[in-house]
């Protein structure tokens, strides 16, 4: 299956669009132009069909794939019967950054995390920040070759207290990212996800065996908009959310508000319910400006007053800890106690200035606030 891109993508525009990805000295992917060898890996999550076709269980698209043809994602292929990744151990990018980049505002604020990304996605998102990567094959970009031990020991080298697996998707390289995941362990540094959460019950349920946090983009709460806008379906990331909170895995959510699309007061309204019903009043939800690219750069960025409606509805609704997202200077940023109100981490986009917690507790009145700290 080819897959859909907006115009032929060279090497150099790549690059030019998405140099600030790659750190000089950490992966070096722009240290040769050489194409890479790929490595393919034996998938999980797949079985044999009649006539050598194999039927792919990692994701909710359940692809059956002939000898020589790849999934939707691009990077799992059928090589005779068998099914491969193509991108185990081949990142694409990888960067050192603020784990409030991710976003995650209640787990290890302050922290550096190794941010890694191979190509490939399962979904089509018309808004997506990171296409040159999500929607590219692995032949399209330079990589590198990297083991899961080399970028884990990377990440305590760069003095990371985590990895995050992010920018494009990482359900398409499970399990390049499950290995890292057990090296970064065996390391005493934790692992982060940064997902859509289309994934299979078991894919997921496995997952959270191994990560010890997960950031879920929740793009919609409508199966249209999914299905038109995304190329994907709801009710898999609603169960795989349900998944992680039975988990115990620490869960963020991020909702990226597209004006005209999955920004009415009724949506907004429904979705509030159901994660306060599904998942309670404890999961953080970032409701993230839109700013337009890609697909849909002929739309206007985000109202703030939309956003602002966003928060009250979620707040209503019983959210403990709302925040709007891409808006630096706003002071919805900040994180305030659930309790007395008061401010317990001061921040101004990604940079924190204070951070007021006691083990945990709100360094004022003492009450437990959610979230991974220490
Ligand atoms: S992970 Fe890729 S190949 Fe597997 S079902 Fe999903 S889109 Fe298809």
């Amino acid at each position: 299956m080819k897959r859909n891109s907006p115009g032929i993508l060279t090497r150099r525009s790549f690059l030019a669009g998405c140099s600030a990805f790659f750190v000089s000295g950490i992966a070096s992917p722009l240290s040769s132009l050489a194409s890479p060898a790929l490595s393919p890996l034996e998938a999980r999550f797949y079985s044999k069909l009649k006539g050598g076709k194999t039927i792919c269980g990692l994701c909710p698209h359940g692809c059956i794939i002939d000898s020589g043809e790849r999934g939707l994602c691009g990077v799992r292929e059928n090589r005779d019967g068998i099914l491969y990744s193509l991108v185990y151990g081949l990142p694409c990018s990888i960067h050192l950054d603020p784990i409030e980049k991710k976003p995650f505002f209640h787990f290890l604020p302050g922290s550096s995390s190794l941010s890694i990304s191979t190509v490939g996605c399962n979904m089509t998102c018309k808004f997506c920040q990171n296409w040159q990567i999500s929607q590219s094959s692995p032949e399209d970009l330079d990589t590198d070759h990297l083991s899961p031990e080399s970028v884990a020991a990377r990440a305590s080298t760069l003095g990371a207290r985590s990895i995050s697996f992010t920018y494009g998707e990482p359900v398409v390289f499970y399990e390049y990212m499950t290995d890292i995941a057990l090296s970064a362990r065996d390391r005493e540094l934790y692992s982060a996800v940064v997902t859509n959460g289309y994934y299979s019950p078991d894919a997921i349920r496995q997952l959270c065996g191994l990560v010890n946090a997960v950031k879920i983009d929740l793009k919609s709460f409508s199966e249209s908009y999914y299905r038109d806008i995304c190329g994907a379906t709801l009710q898999p990331v609603l169960e795989s959310m349900k998944i992680i909170r039975d988990s115990g895995t620490w869960m963020e959510i991020v909702y990226l508000m597209v004006p005209g699309l999955n920004d009415s007061r009724e949506e907004i309204e429904q979705m509030a319910r159901w994660i306060v019903d599904e998942l309670g009043m404890d999961v953080p939800v970032h409701i993230s400006r839109f700013f337009p690219q890609y697909r849909l750069a002929n739309l206007p960025p985000t109202p703030l007053s939309s956003l602002e409606s966003a928060y009250g509805i979620m707040r209503d609704a019983g959210v403990r800890y709302v925040y709007l997202g891409n808006l630096p200077d706003h002071r919805s940023m900040s994180t305030y106690c659930h309790s007395c109100g008061k401010k317990i981490i001061s921040r101004k986009g990604y940079r924190i200035s204070s951070i007021s917690l006691n083990n945990g507790n709100c360094g004022f009145c003492g009450e437990e606030i959610p979230g991974i700290w220490s």
